[in-house]
């Protein structure tokens, strides 16, 4: 049995994402400056949008403020065509513009595409080690063959969070609600890394509750809210809710908060949880591709 589920707590401990995310953001500041300082210009991050939607500019604006406030240069990349096809040509010529270009460290592309623009044609085109929220499908197997690459920043944040909590990951019983690229399944492997034992559990999982009620750890990554309820759970188990939605304007995740807090030992809020941290997370990993950048610069200068 593991830290987090050894008794049942009256009221789960909430594991708010701010705190860490200024840990985390204050390391990646003095990171920037020594990086700034011995190259004689900052990181640079370029955001690229296709179509600008009014929900993606607010999310994008929040990630241009975090660059700005640990000094990090970053620059917003826009896509426009009147229809797919041309959205996905200027989306390659784009790309490779950025991949090119030495003072661009890193790259993230807007997510959901629209319409008719395939993930296929960022795929193809991003270069891995600019890829820092690991979409490139090296990454991707990098991770699933346990070697080093770049992970899906929400799926980093999720696993942080796991950690903050305090439970002993080896050897828990982890269910993981959901199995996209980004989350679910990247969240998976990293969990089967560090010796949990993990079920992966999607729309078509049958008797969802029972194999909930056996977990130590229960990460939902499903977009549905109230999918998992208090008596769902084991007492004591760790709840971390990646979900973001919006319901009767209000933002809420896939847990059902009042009841699981009941039950749970430690359960992140919805929002104030994982979202915090997976901004904070993606400026560590631009960090960790400007450096090793340089490094090879470096490596090419010199032979
Ligand atoms: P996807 O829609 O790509 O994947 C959702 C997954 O949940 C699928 O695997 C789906 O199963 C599964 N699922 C859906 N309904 C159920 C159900 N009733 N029971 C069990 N499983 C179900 O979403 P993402 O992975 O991109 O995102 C998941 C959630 O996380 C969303 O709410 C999203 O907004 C949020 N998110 C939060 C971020 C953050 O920073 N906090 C960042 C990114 C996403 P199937 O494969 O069978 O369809």
């Amino acid at each position: 049995m593991t830290e987090g589920a050894t008794e049942a707590a009256t009221e789960a401990r909430r594991l708010e994402g701010a705190p860490f995310a200024t840990d985390i953001r204050a390391r990646v500041a003095a990171e920037v400056a020594a990086f700034t300082e011995e190259q004689g210009r900052p990181p640079g991050l370029a955001v690229v949008i296709c179509g600008r939607s009014a929900p993606s500019m607010v999310y994008l604006e929040r990630i241009l403020k975090g660059c700005a406030a640990v000094g990090v240069r970053g620059e917003m990349v826009d896509v426009e065509g009147d229809d797919a096809v041309r959205m996905e040509a200027g989306l390659t010529t784009a790309l490779r513009r950025l991949n090119a270009d030495p003072t661009v460290n890193g790259i993230i592309v807007q997510m959901p595409l629209p319409k008719g623009v395939r993930l296929r044609t960022v795929i193809d085109a991003i270069d891995p080690l600019k890829d820092i929220d690991g979409i490139h499908p090296l990454n991707a197997g990098l991770l699933r063959l346990g070697f080093e690459g770049f992970v899906p920043a929400t799926a980093h944040a999720a696993l942080e969070m796991i950690h903050r909590s305090g439970v002993e990951v080896r050897g828990a019983d982890a269910v993981v609600i959901g199995r996209s690229a980004v989350v679910g399944m990247p969240l998976a492997f990293l969990l089967t890394r560090e010796d949990a034992t993990v079920t992966v559990c999607h729309s078509k999982t049958r008797a969802l509750a029972d194999k909930v009620r056996r977990a130590d750890i229960v990460v939902v990554a499903a977009g549905q809210p109230g999918l998992v309820t208090g008596e769902m759970l084991k007492p004591g188990a760790v709840v971390i809710d990646v979900g973001i939605n919006v319901l009767e304007g209000r933002i809420v995740g896939d847990v059902d908060f009042e009841s699981a807090r009941g039950v749970a030992g430690a359960i992140t809020p919805v929002p104030g949880g994982v979202g915090p941290l997976t901004n904070a997370l993606l400026l560590s990993h631009l960090v960790r591709a400007a450096q090793r950048q340089a490094s090879e610069a470096r490596e090419v200068a010199e032979t």
